[in-house]
């Protein structure tokens, strides 16, 4: 692009993800590993070649030992990691290997490079020691940094950003969205994803303002180029005016104007004119995010995603870990439920330490409870950290992707001998501590009366629900447009779940991402929700909502919307009525 073009504005449009305005510098985050091709270089470059080499080797040894000497704690784990790496990088077999390879074959140095490492990796991915398994992690990880040298670029990760940027990014694992917790970051475009992938909702969790989606923001986007981002509409603009950033500060404020207003509503119990009550929990993936849930009004926790612990480590949480965690957050929540959900791996979710194989279809694959019903002794003992933590609060269990009662049952299972050896060492645990199951995939919504007979509490997923039913990946943006939570399909389902959980009179909740925008809020009044479980910020504002409806009258409205055959058709219809209703509110 020349220097004219670029210093042009750009609008890109991607999907909203997580609403605010931040306006800063571009921070380019490349996490992607760098593709190597086949490629000779003349006989009298290979020396060259070989000398390139070495020095990006020697300029990752000198990168990892200063971020080491950062360290201050000898015996961390982080300092251990990082000593790992350096050895592997002394390691004579990938280096000898790599020269030997320019030297005899005329190879370029990544390709070479490459050559090797996937050599080992592929070695180490065979070897059934599970610590030297997961040496191979290591050895990505240390390939990515020399290979990025070697083409002169910046090695990085969200964890090392000092400044206060807005990251931009081709893909953001939830793992790196877990390092913003500890970071400056002003707010994060991508390329991909969708409104409902991990990425995009602990960004919502957290209050950081994201566009996903966008498919060609790191094309467009050059280094340290002012950038606004704006998470309500889905906008990034790249090179904006002075009168753009002028426009947008405004809009800055103005959101943190309303967001200060709907603090009001905080405090408020989210009843409806006529008295129906509704119970607003909060989902958290941290126990950091506690306070701030009790901040804007969470009446407990809906849904507390466990598997963030698994993330960004080597090691597994210990069951004693595991229990400190979970008390800590039953304890902020003093008699207010504190649903602990069993760790839910696989999916777009993958922890280093844990040895899921790559799937075809990892939304499908061995994930969430399937995962855990296989490997049993992790699951019990996070189910014994869970029980312990009980005698602190008003813990609440509940398991992922239960498909049908065959599987309840074996996780109930599991949890009976968690309680019998808990009891054997007479540890203390709350014996009547209620269990409920996510009600996400299809064929749980079409048993929902047979789970509700053997389970304490439904909560709907939404989020993976409507992914099943609707046969559409949900971190896939080119599917996204078909994302319906309206589809009439989707409110037949939670209708039926609904009934089923009241026929048997246990509370159904929804923690998907449709539970906490205000847009759809009259509607699961209206389908008969007892409780809405959503990012912290939207309490406030889903509150204010339900304060201002009646109940019956959401019910028969609901009824009538049921009649209709499409999402676009609802979707009108719901809008004019909440336009009529809330003239003042936007949606
Ligand atoms: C869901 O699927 O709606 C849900 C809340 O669980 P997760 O987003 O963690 O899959
Ligand atoms: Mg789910």
């Amino acid at each position: 692009m020349t220097d004219s073009a670029r210093s042009k504005m750009k609008v890109l449009r991607g999907i909203p993800a997580s609403a605010g305005v931040a306006i800063g510098t571009g921070y380019f985050l490349n996490r992607t590993m760098p593709s190597s091709v086949h490629s000779t270089v003349p006989r009298e470059k290979v020396e060259e070649e070989v000398t390139a080499f070495l020095r990006a080797v020697s300029r990752s040894r000198d990168q990892i030992s200063a971020i080491r000497e950062g360290v201050k704690d000898q015996s961390s784990e982080h300092y251990q990691i990082l000593s790992v790496h350096l050895a592997l990088l002394e390691d004579s077999m990938l280096v000898d290997q790599t020269v030997r390879l320019i030297r005899e074959n005329q190879f370029k140095a990544d390709w070479a490079f490459n050559k090797v490492l996937q050599n080992l990796l592929e070695t180490f991915h065979r070897i059934e020691d599970q610590y030297l398994r997961e040496r191979g992690h290591d050895l990505r990880q240390i390939g990515h940094r020399v290979l990025e040298n070697l083409a002169g670029r910046a090695v990085d990760s969200v964890a090392s950003i000092r400044d206060p940027v807005i990251v931009i990014a081709h893909d953001l694992s939830p793992a790196d969205t877990a390092q913003i917790l500890k970071s400056p970051v002003l707010g994060f475009a991508t390329d991909v994803g969708s409104k409902t992938s991990h990425t995009a909702i602990t960004a919502r969790s957290l209050g950081i303002p994201a566009v996903v989606g966008l498919e060609r923001v790191t094309d467009e986007h050059s280094e340290h180029e002012e950038v606004i981002l704006d998470g309500e509409e889905g906008i990034v603009i790249l090179r904006p005016t002075p009168e753009t950033v002028l426009e947008y500060t405004e809009k800055q404020k103005l959101y943190l104007h309303r967001i200060r207003e709907l603090a009001r509503f905080a405090r408020l119990p989210a009843v409806t004119r006529d008295g129906r009550i509704l119970r607003l929990h909060a989902n958290i993936e941290f126990p950091e995010e506690a306070d701030a849930a009790l901040r804007r009004g969470a009446e407990g926790i809906g849904l507390y995603r466990t598997e963030f612990l698994f993330l960004n480590r080597k090691d597994l949480p210990s069951e004693e870990e595991q229990y400190q965690t979970y008390r800590r957050v039953a304890e902020k929540f003093v008699r207010r439920p504190v649903t602990i959900r069993t760790f839910d791996l696989g999916g777009d979710k993958f922890a280093s330490q844990i040895d899921l194989a790559e799937e075809m279809n990892p939304a499908m694959g061995l994930r969430a409870i399937r995962f855990c019903l296989k490997e049993k002794d992790i699951f019990k003992q996070q189910i014994r950290a869970i029980l312990r933590a009980s005698s602190h609060g008003m813990v609440r269990m509940m398991f992922p992707m239960i498909s049908g009662v065959a599987e309840l049952r074996s996780a109930l299972a599991v949890v009976d001998e968690a309680k019998a050896e808990l009891r054997k060492k007479r540890v203390a645990f709350n014996k009547e501590i209620p269990i409920g199951i996510m009600v996400e995939i299809p064929s749980a919504a079409m048993v929902a009366d047979l789970l509700a007979k053997e389970a304490d509490f439904f909560s709907i997923g939404t989020n993976d629900l409507i992914q099943y039913a609707l046969a559409i990946d949900r971190v896939n943006e080119h599917v996204s447009y078909l994302y319906e939570p309206l589809h009439p399909a989707i409110l037949r389902l939670i209708r039926r779940i609904v009934e089923g959980a009241h026929d048997a009179r246990i509370p159904v909740s929804m923690c998907g991402e449709m539970a906490g925008e205000p847009f759809y809020a009259i509607v699961l009044l209206g389908l008969g929700m007892d409780e809405l479980s959503m990012n912290a910020t939207s309490i406030p504002l889903v509150k204010r909502i339900l304060r201002k409806s009646v109940a019956y009258e959401a019910k028969e409205f609901v009824g009538g919307l049921l009649l209709h055959g499409t999402a676009a058709e609802i979707g009108r219809i719901l809008r004019k009525k909440l336009e009529d209703m809330f003239p003042e509110e936007r949606f």
